[in-house]
């Protein structure tokens, strides 16, 4: 899947070169035996970060790249090709990064994005609850004012990488706002804040990162920790989801990629009977039609991202959901071929395409789940009635 020079500029594909030849060094046999550890690539994510990835799409000014999320999210997708997708750099650079950079206050921006950028301080993002789930409107967490402080309490669930997290933005409702339409005000809370207590929840996953539950009880934090405007809280949150869904577009592209390469490989040399299993059609043509599916959805990947970074947020939401749901699909598919592909080894440890199953699996799921795109683009794109 060659780029073209009219899709990207010289600059991107140097960057994506730069990166594949990164996370080459490490590959997939270090990044699976980490996420088997359930620790952290702490060393992939500090070159990562001092050659300036991580923080590509921060402004120059605080320290990042000055690039976009087309840049952040070609890093995503080849660290994923080449078998170490790093999660948190959808939440980190690119949902608190950019929310930060958009509204968050001088000082704000001086205390983190200079090590989100260079990657020396993560920051995790915890908006999904219990009793909320899809229907972010329903949130209950809930921020009341006690002198000049604000007092934080509530639930949390499947908030990722909270343990290597110096802090997690997280998003509540001020008290005024305690009914009616989401009036979301964005809290950046250390995580040795009292009262912040945080349990994993044991996931089928094999993954370095660990998603969290979340208890908020009246947690204090000074006025400065409210992110931004009380009153602009959700044009800040919409801010932040587009990147996060472009960024999960290419979390799972890149491991599809990583899947199909491992497959196609395979099926060039295995042979059972007198040619190699990949002259079959009967499995050629099926890794023929995920390579097709993996690249219109990056293509769709591509149009959100540059929407997005010319500014058009409208424009970009619809791209970025339908981006989000055709990298989810293909992705799943492209696995499932390339498990199936494999025969007997497509699940064993040494080839590690099982786990994909999974961590493609939550493309589907996260951050928000196909069916709520499908009801996004009836109504959005189609006008049609709105269902729920
Ligand atoms: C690995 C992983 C990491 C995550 N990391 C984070 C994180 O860092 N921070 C964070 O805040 N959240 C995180 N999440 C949470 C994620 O965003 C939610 O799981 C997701 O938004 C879905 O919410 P839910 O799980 O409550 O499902 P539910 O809302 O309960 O939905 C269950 C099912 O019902 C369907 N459904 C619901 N409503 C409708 C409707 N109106 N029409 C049709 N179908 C409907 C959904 O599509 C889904 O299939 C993570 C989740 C996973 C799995």
């Amino acid at each position: 899947m060659t780029a073209h020079v009219l899709l990207e500029s010289d600059e991107q594909q140097t960057l994506r070169r730069a990166v594949g030849d990164l996370a080459r060094r490490y590959g997939p046999a270090y990044f699976r035996a980490k996420a088997r550890a359930g620790q952290p690539v702490d060393e992939l994510w500090a070159e990562a970060g001092k050659l300036g990835y991580l923080g590509v799409n921060l402004p120059a000014e605080y320290g990042g790249g000055g690039a976009g999320v087309t840049e952040l999210s070609i890093v995503l997708e080849e660290l994923g090709a080449a078998g170490c997708p790093l999660l948190m750099l959808i939440v980190s650079p690119a949902i608190c990064g950019t929310v930060i950079a958009r509204f968050g206050t001088e000082e704000q921006k001086r205390q983190w994005l200079p090590g989100l950028a260079d990657g020396s301080r993560r920051m995790a993002f915890g908006i999904t609850e219990p009793d909320a789930g899809s229907n972010s409107h329903r949130i209950s967490t809930v921020a009341r004012r006690d002198g000049d402080d604000w007092l934080l309490s509530g639930r949390k669930v499947f908030i990722s990488g909270i343990d290597h997290a110096d802090a997690v933005l997280f998003v509540g409702r001020t008290e005024d706002a305690r009914t009616g339409r989401l009036k979301p005000a964005l809290f950046v809370v250390p995580r040795d804040t009292p009262g912040f207590e945080y349990t994993p929840i044991p996931m089928e996953l094999t993954a370095p990162e660990k998603q969290f539950q979340v208890f908020l009880d009246d947690v204090r934090l000074p006025a400065e920790a409210l992110v931004g405007d009380e009153d602009a809280g959700l044009l800040q949150l919409f801010a932040g989801l587009n990147p996060e869904r472009i960024m999960t577009a290419a979390f799972t592209l890149g491991i599809a990629r990583h899947a199909l390469d491992t497959a196609v490989e395979y099926a060039k040399t295995r042979t059972v009977w007198d040619r190699p299993i990949g002259a079959h059609q009967g499995i050629a043509h099926p890794l023929a039609q995920c390579a097709v599916e993996v690249e219109l959805a990056r293509l769709m990947m591509r149009k959100a991202a540059l929407l997005y970074d010319a500014g058009d947020d409208v424009a970009a939401g619809e791209a970025a959901n339908m981006a989000k749901y055709a990298a989810g699909e293909a992705s799943c598919r492209a696995v499932d071929q390339a498990v199936h592909t494999l025969g007997g080894n497509g699940l064993t440890q040494e080839y590690g395409l099982a786990a994909l199953i999974t961590a493609t699996r939550v493309g589907r799921i996260a951050p928000v789940s196909r069916e709520m795109i499908l009801n996004y683009v009836a109504q959005h794109t189609l006008g049609l009635p709105r269902s729920y």
